[in-house]
């Protein structure tokens, strides 16, 4: 089981299966919405994320051309994005993991955006100036 929360502690969730993807977003968005140059995510199985506590203090921002971004009211930390369309499809933010999410990301994605400040690792990861095709 894995197990995860917000900065404040007052959300907090298990994942009952592995993920099943993950990569490095570079996009506009996710450098405003991290502060960072990129944001580091995990893509979970449909159905297998529970929130044990906080439900009453999740926000999502929804922007009508892309995925809402679920965050604690209280604390401000980021969550998650959700398919507007299925919500159970969601990308949970690597960083609020308790310990080891059990999966690398394995590709860095909008890196057309990259934050001009810092440097894109030289990892050896496959690179997409847009977003990463589904199944590369
Ligand atoms: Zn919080
Ligand atoms: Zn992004």
């Amino acid at each position: 089981m894995l197990t995860g929360g917000c900065l404040c502690g007052g959300v907090r969730y298990e994942i009952s299966e592995p993920l099943v993807s993950s990569n490095y977003c570079h996009c506009t968005r996710c450098q405003r919405r991290t502060g960072t140059a990129a944001s580091a995510q995990g893509r979970i199985a449909p159905g297998s994320m529970r929130i044990l506590q906080g439900e009453e203090l999740l926000r999502a921002w929804r922007p009508a051309d892309g995925s809402a971004k679920v965050f604690c009211s209280e604390c401000g930390a980021h969550m998650w994005s959700e398919d507007p369309k299925d919500p159970e499809i969601r990308a949970v933010r690597l960083g609020s993991f308790d310990g080891d999410p059990g999966i690398r990301p394995s590709a860095r994605q909008f890196t057309a955006y990259a934050a001009a400040w810092e440097p894109i690792p030289d990892d050896g990861l496959p690179r997409f100036p847009e977003r990463r095709p589904p199944g590369a």
